[in-house]
C-alpha cells in the first residue's frame, strides 16, 4: 500500500486541479493521497468526486502556524487531517489567515508597482485560478515579465525573498494544535527541518507541541537530508509521536513527484482510527 499524505491543488499554490490531482495519485501508483492545500478545504469536493476506482483521499489541510514564544518567533506548518470541516472556530481562523494573505499580495504589487514593475492585482488573482493567493502566484507574474526564468529564483532575496516581502498572519501553533483535535482531525509537523521553508524547528519546541497534543511529525520529505530524516524518525520515537513520508507534491510548481515518499500502511491505520472529524473516501 502507497500512501502520500501531503499534495498540494490550486485550491492553493500547486498546478493540478483538485480533480487532476486524483488522476495523478493514481497515474503515481498510489493507493492513499492526502489533499493538503494551504489554509484552506476549498478542493475537497472536487477531489472527492473525481476519485478513480480504489483510489483513497484523505481530506487534509497545511495550516500555516507560527510559535510567539520566543525571539525570533518561528513560523512552521501543521499538517491537519480528516478534522471536520464545519468546525466554526477552525473556519474562523483560515478564514482569517487568508485573508490577510490576500492583503499581504495586495500590498507586494504595490511594492513592485512603486518600483516601475508593471504587475496587476488581478493577474495575481487569475494565477490563483480562485485558490488561496499566495507568493507562487505572485512568482509567475514576475515570470511572465521576463524578470526572473523560474520560481526559485523569484523567492531569490532581491525578488520575493527579502526585497519584496512582507510579514503574514499565521495561526498561533498550540491554537492550531487545540483546534484540530477538537475539530476531531489530528496533527502532523510538517517538515520541520527544511531549513530552505523558514526555519529548523527546534526539538525543545517539537517536544512542547507533543504535549500540547501533536500527534506526529513529517520525518521523510524532499528538504531533508537523510541525517534529517533519521533525526526526526528517532526524535518522533522518543517523544510518542508518528512520524510519515510524503511528497509535498506542487504540480509544475516543484520538481518532486508524487509518491516520492510514502507512509508506513500501520501510521496511516493508526491515523483513520483516531481522528473523527471526516473519514476517508474511496472512489469506487
Ligand atoms: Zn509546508
Ligand atoms: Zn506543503
Amino acid at each position: 500500500m502507497r500512501i502520500d499524505l501531503h499534495a498540494h491543488s490550486t485550491a492553493s499554490d500547486g498546478t493540478d486541479s483538485p480533480e487532476t490531482l486524483m488522476m495523478e495519485a493514481a497515474a503515481a501508483g498510489l493507493d492513499v493521497v492526502a489533499l493538503t492545500d494551504h489554509d484552506t478545504t476549498a478542493g475537497w469536493e472536487a477531489a472527492a468526486a473525481a476519485l478513480p476506482p480504489g483510489l483513497t483521499l484523505v481530506r487534509g489541510a497545511e495550516l500555516s502556524g507560527r510559535w510567539y514564544g520566543g525571539e525570533p518567533t518561528v513560523g512552521l506548518h501543521l499538517l491537519a487531517y480528516l478534522f471536520d470541516p464545519g468546525y466554526e472556530p477552525l473556519v474562523a481562523e483560515l478564514t482569517r489567515v487568508r485573508r490577510s494573505r490576500e492583503h499581504r499580495a495586495e500590498k507586494i504589487v504595490a511594492l513592485l508597482n512603486a518600483d516601475g514593475i508593471d504587475v496587476t492585482v488581478p493577474e495575481v488573482q487569475a494565477y490563483a485560478a480562485g485558490g488561496t493567493v499566495g507568493r507562487p502566484h505572485l512568482a509567475q507574474a514576475l515570470i511572465r515579465r521576463g524578470l526572473v526564468a523560474t520560481v526559485d529564483e523569484a523567492f531569490a532575496p532581491e525578488w520575493l525573498g527579502r526585497r519584496y516581502r512582507l510579514a503574514k498572519v499565521d495561526i498561533d501553533v498550540f491554537t492550531a494544535i487545540r483546534l484540530v483535535n477538537e475539530a476531531g482531525g489530528v496533527s502532523v509537523l510538517a517538515h520541520p527541518r527544511a531549513d530552505v521553508r523558514g526555519h529548523i524547528v527546534p526539538d525543545t519546541l517539537i517536544a512542547e507541541l507533543a504535549a500540547a497534543g501533536l500527534w506526529g511529525v513529517e520525518a521523510d520529505h524532499i528538504d531533508h537530508s537523510t541525517a534529517d530524516r533519521v533525526h526526526t524518525q528517532l526524535l518522533a520515537r522518543k517523544l510518542g509521536l508518528r512520524f510519515t513520508g510524503s511528497s509535498d507534491y506542487h504540480g509544475t510548481n516543484k520538481t518532486v513527484r508524487l509518491g516520492t515518499f510514502t507512509t508506513d500502511p500501520l501510521v496511516y491505520e493508526e491515523m483513520i482510527a483516531t481522528a473523527t472529524g471526516t473519514t476517508p473516501v474511496t472512489g469506487s
